[in-house]
């Protein structure tokens, strides 16, 4: 009989909360004490150091090698006082979380003992053996030499007994190999574009931030739960598992009480994540069974996404201190939301002024509609890039199942933002000389409120919704590395927003007014992108077909959609937004298609062994049991009677039959698909047979072990079922 499985299932509905030590009285009394902030680096780093990091940190420029010394020094009698014994690069592959090499800080005293040593040198660059990382053919393993550069704009921080130092990774032949290098650039060029633009309304501008909010949303299980399902272990979802009779359909969850066990966690998280300087803000349950979100307040986008990296590092860690699992994969169960992460996205000035926010008068109405509409423009064009800069094999589940965005991109504005572009693009042009005698059309905007409340209920089936002040982008995958979705959307309004500046100075040298030049080219904008403007019911059957007459990508299979990178119109963005190079695209887009493959070849492989070593046991053994209890009771009955008591077991007994003669047939054409495709040596086209021949097996043989799940006897089933899985706390 199954008793681990019923072991578990007792052991976790006894389990009690588990204490959480506050460190403090007030989160601002240990918010970020474990991040070398400028607080630090006021104390620790001579005044002239100081001041040449912090003008570093403020204006992106070139870090003076003369002050690394110091800067290392300093951070080593901080981290040293903290009792730190170990640094590390701390940096993000081309893999969905973070790598890290730890050194001691330990070296020769040249007396026999040994002393602390940080140097410069260790700080600002590090050589990781790097030929075990993705990089998609950029490295051959006899010149396997990347390095990791110090990113002085992302703290340094301590975790355990360890410095860490945010770092880009790149090859020796400048190529980046991993997320936040072209993220770094991608925000250069965001910030310089839109610096110019800025300058047509506010000429004291010196630098435009992206920022950015994620909200991360996750699940928790039980640990002893998740130890018995080897799907949950091996591929971070489960591959097998009837419905449970109740899941989310009273919608009694969201919002709802946070169960004591979790909020002990939640706790706990939320501290660690203070002391790290991460400003968390929101918690609360989910849609689904054991979902929960947390989200932040907003930051400058390269921190926020250093932040979440780090989050999703911490939730690992603290879940298991609280018998829990956290689970980031974008749809563990079946038949329950799955997870995401909204990606909360905004400009701002130096000057402090919101560029996706209305202003106070004309000139800044019009900047606010000059950003939106410029980002319109951006996502429009490149519609089918930044769906591609979501998908994943794991995201792939959740677009477009009845719960998310769908696999389109499209954009909502609500009924007040959408009303003012409506009566901007109609009004009618016309001479006007009254503005400085020259010609121009008339510079009607209508009044803009400063506060846009109506969101029409934000309508949450839109995957880039403006949500008053900010463009929500929602279909950002849970656990995502949001890097992807950042560089594309800062480098597309990037180059969109250097079109836009070129028309209009065009426009300008013709002698036509500035205000009325940016209104002309805003008009035809609203019109161009008329066709990603969408704010009826994404869910729907109808988009799709709506959306596929209005040309937007439509495309479903993950493979397929990566394609996007490599079209003329992605290289020349992101070529001319000095954000990527072909040749990193290229090599970026084989990591993509191996990776894709990897994580179907694996799912295949599990679902595989516990089809055949699981289910088809058990259920096999329960058939037995039926077998003989139906010749038993032919043994005390009459023929007649016995047939007729027995009936059911018989159509039992023949159901098991038909199941598990199914599972192993197609357990066997699964295993024949793989074949085929590991055979192709091209990593894309290997990618699209997985998807196209290998991932529909799978959810063919899961039916026909979920209906198994139905028959067999409770008793027997070793496997953590739904009904275990998403309400024991
Ligand atoms: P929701 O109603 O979507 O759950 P929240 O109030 O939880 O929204 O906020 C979501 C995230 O959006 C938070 O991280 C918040 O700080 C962020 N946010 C708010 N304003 C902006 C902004 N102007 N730019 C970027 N992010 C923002
Ligand atoms: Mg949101």
């Amino acid at each position: 009989m199954s008793t681990l499985r019923f072991k578990m299932v007792e052991a976790a509905f006894g389990k009690k909360p588990s204490p959480v030590d506050v460190p403090g009285k007030r989160p601002s009394d240990y918010f970020g004490m474990y991040v070398f902030n400028r607080e630090k680096m006021f104390k620790y780093l001579p005044a002239d150091v100081y001041a040449k990091l912090i003008n570093v940190i403020d204006t992106g420029s070139a870090l003076d090698s003369s002050i690394a010394d110091e800067v290392a020094a300093g951070m080593k009698k901080w981290a040293v006082e903290m009792g730190v014994t170990h640094y590390t690069h701390w940096f993000a592959p081309l893999t969905e979380g973070t790598a890290e090499k730890h050194d001691s800080f330990i070296e020769h005293d040249g007396k026999g003992g040994v002393i602390e040593e940080f140097t410069g040198k260790l700080l600002v660059q590090q050589e990781p053996d790097a030929s075990s990382f993705p990089n998609g053919g950029i490295r051959n393993t006899f010149e396997a030499r990347g390095y990791s550069a110090w990113d002085p704009s992302s703290p340094a921080f301590i975790v355990d007994d360890t410095l860490c130092i945010p770092t880009i990774f790149i090859a020796y032949t400048g190529e980046s190999l991993d997320y936040k290098a072209p993220l770094l650039k991608a925000l250069r060029a965001v910030d310089k574009a839109a610096t110019d633009v800025c300058h047509y309304f506010n000429p004291d501008v010196k630098k435009v931030y992206a920022y950015l909010g994620w909200e991360q949303e996750y699940f928790l299980v039980d640990e002893g739960l998740y130890a018995a399902r080897p799907d949950l272990l091996l591929t971070g979802r489960t591959l097998m598992g009837h419905d449970s009779a109740k899941n989310q359909q009273l919608e009694d969850h969201y919002f709802g009480a946070i169960p004591t066990r979790v909020a002990a966690f939640m706790k706990e998280l939320e501290i660690e994540a203070l002391k790290l300087g991460i400003p968390v803000k929101t918690r609360h349950n989910e849609v689904a069974p054991n979902q929960f979100e947390l989200a932040p307040v907003y930051e400058e986008c390269n921190l926020a996404n250093d932040h979440n990296m780090l989050i999703m590092s911490l939730m690992r860690k603290i879940a298991r201190n609280h018998g829990f699992r956290v689970l980031l994969h974008e749809k563990p169960f079946k038949g329950v939301n799955g997870s995401g992460k909204h990606n909360n996205w905004s400009l701002g000035t130096d000057t402090g002024l919101a560029l996706m926010s209305p202003g106070k008068d004309f000139s800044g109405n019009l900047r606010f509609i000059t950003f939106v509409v410029n980002t319109l423009m951006a996502v429009y064009k490149h519609n089918g890039l930044l769906k591609a800069s979501i998908i994943s094999a794991s995201n792939a589940h959740r677009l477009g199942a009845n719960e998310a965005p769908p696999a389109i991109i499209s954009s909502f504005l609500g009924s007040q933002l959408s009303a003012v572009l409506k009566h901007i693009s109609e009004s009618e042009p016309e001479n006007l000389q009254s503005i400085g005698g020259k010609k121009g059309m008339k510079l009607d905007i209508p009044q803009i409120p400063e506060i846009l409340v109506d969101n029409t209920d934000r309508n949450r089936t839109s995957p880039f919704a403006f949500t008053g002040n900010r463009f929500e982008f929602r279909a950002v995958g849970s656990e995502a590395n949001c890097a992807s979705a950042m560089i594309v959307l800062n480098s597309a309004l990037a180059e969109q927003l250097k079109e836009f500046k070129s028309v209009v100075d065009e426009r300008i040298a013709a002698g036509e007014e500035k205000f009325s030049a940016i209104l002309g080219v805003i008009r035809e904008y609203i019109k161009i992108c008329e066709p990603i403007r969408f704010d009826g019911n994404g869910y729907s059957d109808e988009w799709k077909a709506e959306a596929m007459r209005r040309g937007l990508d439509c495309e479903t299979s993950a493979p397929l959609i990566y394609d996007n990178y490599l079209t003329d119109e992605s290289v020349n963005m992101f070529e001319s937004t000095g954000v990527m190079t072909r040749k990193e695209l290229e090599a970026r887009n084989e990591v993509k298609w191996e990776t894709y493959t990897k994580k179907i070849q694996i799912e295949a492989r599990v679902l595989g062994d516990l089809a055949l070593n699981h289910i088809v046991p058990v259920a096999t053994k329960y058939q037995s049991s039926l077998i003989d209890n139906v010749y038993k009771m032919h043994e005390i009955f009459p023929a007649e009677k016995a047939d007729a008591l027995t009936l059911r077991n018989v159509e039992l007994i023949e159901a098991i039959a038909s199941h598990t003669a199914f599972i192993k047939e197609h357990v066997d054409a699964m295993v024949e698909a793989r074949k085929v495709a590991n055979r192709i040596t091209d990593e894309r086209e290997k990618a699209v047979a997985y998807h196209d021949t290998v991932f529909p097996c799978l959810d063919e043989i899961r039916y026909h072990i979920d209906k198994l799940e139905l028959i067999v006897d409770d008793r027997m089933w070793t496997l953590p079922k739904y009904r275990e899985l998403l309400f024991i706390r």
